[in-house]
């Protein structure tokens, strides 16, 4: 029989019940045992639930207060120095002075940097090792957390993150190689491993997910070597788990490796199942990540039942385990709490809780079970139904998509033609000023849009509010000499929630709440039908504002691949067939917004990198897409609408010629932090329009005084023209509170001023 687990949980809890432990324990609300019981009852709720489900064996050790790569630099001691007197103070506030940053009691430390976690939503803290690190194990988390699941009688798996994967995660702040540091840390593994495996763990899983990436001779080699030495621990053992792709050319090295189990996504990769099969190790058990750990969708019988008979029949009903394709992490908890969504539409989703009751029933229709079979039956008539349901196709939309022509993503005239009938129409000065869009949310303007949402504040009230924000931004920037305004986005909750909204083909779910990093979580959007735009969804803001000034208005719209990347999206389509729906959508928008006198629009796609395929050889299908649909919609505006996008990030040497394929006028992009470092990018290409590397760090309290910006610009222009520099803050301002921005903005304009006088150029 084969058995059913999975490689991990959701921690935050349906009602974020950790997140509120945490942020009232960091507001100094609630001491640390109130905190840690918080935690106890979710991991324990949770395995109780996965339990109830017909869960066989759980995992331990995947929940974490923060995060778990953070818990598993503190386990094996590779705590930065700086950091060690807050530790020695309090372990609790040490780990979080780590992901967070520490100002108490004399001390003033930064959190360390924080990174996406693969190709997820999900940030992870980034270990800070040098050369000579040592390591040792500090701690029983592991232990503990096996412990406390037997003790509820459960069949527990301690997770870890593997040793390779580990390493190549952290970054040296030395510049020297992280993998040299194996030998060094391995020693640490293997304690460990002794530990559990005297506590009577049968198994342990180490997760790698490294192994699905482009690895290089060093990396394979420094998986043989830790793999080696790990099987002489006289531990658990070890269920090797890989995860979010396909091993592809690193299947021979993974077959090496002396390991008890491997664990495989065959969502994301299902057709590396034949090549794992052929090739698995004697004796090995092979986990099968059948059920999507990255996605909200039911899985379909017809499609992974004959997958899972085919691979019972190779490696045997007790030599395979069923599982998600990864860790549960990514999706929501349970979807019983989503009781106002559609009962047609809710039955094809599923949460984490779902997912593992699929998972039982899958196991006992490979069984023979005549109730498993008739229940996957009955989903699979339930699955085919979906697709007639009203608004999973729209003929409209189906009908544009198939006579698209490569026209569509053409602009009028090139770049050069266009700049000068920009300049013409916008008489814009030299180094124009701007920002990215948002002004500060104050506290007004949230708890009046919470009152507009219960049905507190009537609709036109909230509009009269809006408007006078609205007008207030705007005098606000025509008192200051910003050059290009924008009407502050106060309208806007989120900047894909609040398109999603007016846009058919979207749901909204109440409790949907993935983790984002520490406490933070994000509620995406579910894309569950073609996307059709009803009417015009920012015209009336736009106009309104442009009504009110006479320098140019910036529209402001979120673009296709941001609306994609940052939603839970159908997968009966290609991701790229969903993009295009939504860049047709958008590009009606931004039609209008021109008709209604619009002359500068923006496009923003903050997600764009984070698209990227994590193998190399799949990026450039993935931008050629991604850049047409951005190009979509910008493309059927006359040569005199300036059209900016912005990218909040600062990794451009790898992508700068897709950026520049998107043809955007002006780009606006994140600098600042990094210090114009990702200027790099622009020494080696010559970015052909016009480019604004922001230069206030929107992200920090701090007010940068003229002459730091100042200096920003100068760098900028050892590698810009001066004719196609912007000047401009890193992101949008929502965040920050108008005693931060206002000084900040004045400094950023009396900086272009200055910079202006110096070239001796119109001011
Ligand atoms: N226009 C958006 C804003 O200013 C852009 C946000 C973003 O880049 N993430 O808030
Ligand atoms: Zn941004």
């Amino acid at each position: 029989m084969s058995l059913v687990t999975y490689s991990g949980f959701p921690r935050v809890g349906l009602k974020r019940e950790l997140k509120r432990a945490l942020e009232s324990h960091w507001r100094g609300d609630s001491n640390a045992t109130a905190l840690l019981d918080t935690a106890r009852t979710l991991r324990q709720r949770h395995w109780q639930l996965a339990r109830d489900a017909g869960v066989d064996v759980v995992p331990c050790n995947d929940f974490s207060l923060y995060d778990h790569v953070l818990d598993t630099a503190v386990l094996f001691d590779a705590i930065p120095d700086r950091y060690r007197p807050v530790f020695a103070e309090n372990q609790l506030d040490g780990y979080f002075a780590m992901a967070r940053g520490h100002k108490r009691g004399g001390h003033d430390l930064h959190a360390l940097e924080m990174t996406k976690w693969f190709d997820t939503n999900y940030h992870y803290i980034v270990p800070e090792l040098e050369s000579g690190q040592r390591f040792s194990l500090s701690g029983d988390k592991p232990v503990a957390e096996f412990l406390e699941a037997r003790t509820l009688g459960l069949d527990a798996r301690p997770v870890l993150l593997g040793p390779v994967s580990f390493l190549l995660l952290s970054k040296t702040v030395d510049g020297s190689e992280r993998l040299a540091l194996l030998d060094a840390l391995l020693p640490a593994y293997t304690e460990l491993l002794t530990q559990l495996a005297a506590a009577g763990a049968d198994w342990v899983q180490l997760d790698e997910p490294c192994l699905v990436l482009d690895l290089d001779d060093r990396a394979r080699a420094a998986y043989r070597r830790a793999y080696a030495v790990l099987a002489e621990a006289n531990g658990p053992k070890i269920l090797l788990a890989t995860y979010f792709g396909a091993l592809g050319d690193n299947l021979a090295l993974t077959n090496d490796l002396p390991v008890g189990g491997l664990h495989v996504d065959l969502v994301r990769a299902p057709a590396q199942l034949g090549p794992v099969l052929e090739t698995l190790p004697p004796e090995r058990v092979l986990s099968v990540g059948v059920i999507d750990g990255r996605n909200i969708w039911r899985s379909a019988p017809d499609r992974l039942l004959p997958l899972l008979r085919e691979a019972r029949a190779r490696v045997g009903g007790d030599r395979l385990w069923l599982a998600p394709s990864c860790s549960l992490l990514h999706v929501p908890i349970d979807l019983t709490a989503e009781t106002g969504l559609d009962p047609q539409r809710r039955a094809s989703l599923a949460f984490a809780r779902q997912k593992l009751e699929e998972l039982r029933v899958y196991a006992d229709a490979l069984a023979g079970q005549p109730e498993a079979l008739a229940a996957l039956t009955a989903q699979q008539a339930m699955l085919t139904g979906q697709a007639g349901l009203a608004g999973v196709v729209d003929a409209g939309v189906r009908a544009r998509l198939r006579e698209l022509s490569p026209q569509i993503t053409l602009r009028r005239s090139p770049y050069a033609t266009r700049r000068v009938a920009q300049a013409r129409k916008l008489a814009l000065p030299p180094l124009p000023t701007t920002t990215i869009g948002s002004f500060p949310q104050t506290d007004e303007l949230r708890k009046a849009r919470a009152a507009h949402r219960s049905g507190k504040l009537g609709d036109a009230a909230y509009d009269t509010l809006l408007k006078q924000e609205v007008e207030r931004v705007v005098r606000y920037q025509e008192d200051i000499g910003l050059d290009v305004l924008v009407h502050g986005e106060p309208e806007r909750n989120d900047m894909v929630e609040y398109f999603g909204e007016q846009l058919d083909g979207y749901l909204f779910t109440r409790l949907g709440w993935v983790q984002s990093y520490g406490s933070r979580c994000v509620k995406p959007p579910v894309i569950w039908g073609d996307i059709v735009r009803r009417e015009p969804m920012t015209v009336a803001w736009s106009s309104f504002a442009q009504s009110l000034t006479s320098k140019p208005m910036k529209g402001m719209l979120t673009g296709p691949v941001t609306m994609l990347q940052w939603s839970f999206v159908r997968d009966d389509l290609p991701r790229e067939t969903v993009c295009r729906q939504i860049a047709l959508a958008l590009r009606d928008e931004v039609h209008d917004l021109e008709t209604a006198g619009i002359g500068v629009i923006q496009i923003d796609e903050p997600a764009l990198r984070e698209g990227l395929p994590l193998r190399r050889a799949d990026w450039p299908s993935y931008l050629a897409w991604a850049v047409e649909c951005f190009r979509i919609t910008a493309g059927g505006v006359r040569d005199t609408t300036q059209i900016h996008t912005h990218m909040c990030y600062s990794e451009f040497n790898d992508i700068i010629e897709a950026v520049a394929a998107m043809d955007a006028d002006v780009i606006s992009i994140e600098t600042s932090r990094s210090r114009m470092e990702l200027l790099d990018a622009f020494v080696r290409f010559r970015y052909p329009n016009g480019i604004g590397p922001g230069v206030y760090d929107i992200h920090s309290p701090r007010v940068p005084a003229p002459a730091e910006m100042g200096d920003l610009l100068h760098k900028a222009l050892e590698v810009l023209q001066l004719d196609q520099l912007w000047i401009n803050p890193d992101c949008g301002l929502k965040t920050r509170n108008w005693a931060e921005v206002k000084p900040a903005l004045q400094s950023m304009v009396a900086c272009a001023r200055q910079l202006r006088a110096e070239r001796e150029l119109p001011i």
